[in-house]
């Protein structure tokens, strides 16, 4: 399958080939025929599959083989250059958006903006904006006073301008609602309800969530009209390219001293640190930063701006190691952070599967390592059921804890034998005691190659453990 095949406009086409994509993924060799057929979408698929391509592909296809003359009737506020002339103070005259992405972080949105920009580069006029909380009022006017095509938006800011008048969308023909879940999660349901009653009934609508279960699935029976439901994988997505790993602890200063040690991986490129309080991440960047690491922290407390430059810096490869929390790090997508870490583990296991996609983007392998005290060995059961995956335990030479894993005889719900990468089930996987795996065992090390190219040298070890429960 192409993305010729998918009988794609030729600007989009053009700017695909310059993004250097070859082919559609998966999700998007299925919603983008789905929604250039002009169907609703309920779209499960996992985080890093290619999913703002997937409604944003159709969505501009569709601009750009719209009558020019309807295209070159939006001339912005027209009304506005006109009065100017007359030396009269223009009115505002309200946004009237074709296509609204809803988005539950300012993170998420930004980066579907600067992916439509990409998109759409070779497009005559397509605009898209980020109204985001946090960001300056003045600055969105002036944004929303170009009367922009597409508005990518986080719920509770969108209300805010629809109720001061500033944005109508009589017009609106595509709403998106992307990370569903996430938004629902972030008690924005009464916000979403809002804003979608406020959309024509006409409007196609699509929906992206790790899950079409429960409360999530029965809003999206109220806002769309028999849709096409695609199911890429689950909420507890394999991330079959992310090797996951357990690290058990003894104590605070065991678990720095391991995470410090980790960080030296020559094989890491850069790193999300994940910890469960804003403060935490605050320490330990700083902490790392005296260590000599290229540490930032990024959280909800830090105003928008800060938040940004931080993102840019990461991206540009300034700052190899990002102290983050849930919040702030939803959406990150930076193809070269190569390992992920639980400084903490996160309070609910569906979480845990978006903190492990923030590496193994767009196809490329990944680490995900969780430093876990012993008393936390229940809350690993509780990923594992979720994900329906065994996190191999591991062991360093010289970091060994002195309480040695308990064993875990049990198999997580649902859980196959062909689960585990060919592995026996019912064995544990527990490196034992007195045979650590030895530090070249880490992701990679020990073999200049490049990594996670497959179970080689050390670096089968590793899987070989995945497989032996
Ligand atoms: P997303 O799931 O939309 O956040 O996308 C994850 C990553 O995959 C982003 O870095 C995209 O640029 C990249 N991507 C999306 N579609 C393709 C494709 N067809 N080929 C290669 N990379 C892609």
């Amino acid at each position: 399958m192409t993305f010729e095949a998918l009988g794609l406009h030729a600007s989009v086409l053009k700017a695909l080939t310059e993004a250097g994509y070859t082919k559609p993924t998966g999700v998007q060799e299925q919603a983008i025929p789905a929604a250039l057929a002009g169907r609703d979408l309920l779209v499960s698929s996992q985080t890093g599959s290619g999913k703002t391509a997937a409604f944003m592909l159709p969505a501009l296809h569709k601009f750009a083989s719209a009558e020019p003359s309807a295209e070159a009737a939006r001339t912005p506020n027209q009304q506005s250059q006109s009065a100017r002339a007359r030396g009269e103070r223009p009115r505002f005259r309200a946004a009237q958006p074709k296509m609204l992405v809803l988005t539950p972080t300012r993170e998420l949105a930004l980066q579907v903006t600067t992916a439509t920009d990409k998109y759409g580069a070779y497009m005559r006029r397509i605009r898209a904006v980020s109204i985001l909380g946090g960001m300056p009022y003045p600055k969105q006017m002036q944004l929303l006073a170009k009367n922009p095509e597409i508005l990518v938006a986080t719920p509770g800011r969108l209300i805010d301008h629809m109720e001061s008048g500033k944005i109508d969308f009589s017009q609106l023909e595509i709403l998106v609602l992307d990370e569903a879940d996430r938004m629902l999660d972030m008690g924005f349901i009464e916000d979403i309800e809002k804003i979608v009653a406020a959309t024509p009934d006409s409007r196609q609508t699509m929906l992206f969530s790790a899950t079409l279960d429960g409360v999530v699935g029965n809003m999206a029976k109220r806002i769309t009209t028999e849709p096409t439901i695609i199911q890429i994988a689950s909420s507890s997505s394999r991330h079959e390219n992310i090797q996951q790993r357990v690290h058990f602890v003894d104590d605070l200063s065991h678990k720095n001293r391991l995470l410090d040690h980790l960080l030296r991986d020559e094989t890491m490129d850069q790193a999300v640190v994940f910890t469960a309080t804003k403060r935490d991440a605050d320490t330990i960047a700083d902490r790392l930063n005296i260590a000599g690491f290229a540490a930032a922290a990024l959280h909800g407390d830090m105003h928008q701006g800060a938040r940004n430059r931080t993102l840019d810096s990461v991206r540009r490869g300034q700052v190899r190691v990002l102290v983050a929390t849930d919040v702030a790090a939803r959406g990150i997508d930076v193809p070269t952070i190569t390992h992920v870490f639980n400084y903490d583990l996160p309070k609910f296991p569906e979480d845990y599967v978006h903190r492990i996609g923030r590496t193994g983007r767009a196809g490329r392998n990944g680490l995900a390592i969780s430093l876990v005290n012993h008393a936390e060995g229940m809350h690993v059961k509780r990923i594992e059921r979720f994900t329906k995956q065994l996190i191999p335990v591991n062991v360093i030479e010289g970091f060994e804890p002195k309480r040695t894993a308990a064993p875990r005889p049990h198999k997580p719900n649902g859980w196959k034998p062909g689960d585990s990468r060919g592995g026996k089930p019912g064995q544990r996987s527990f490196s034992k005691p007195g045979a650590p795996r030895r530090e070249g065992s880490s992701y990679g090390s020990g073999n200049g190659s490049s990594f996670g190219k497959g179970p080689r040298g050390a670096d089968a070890g590793a899987r070989r453990s995945y497989g032996d429960r």
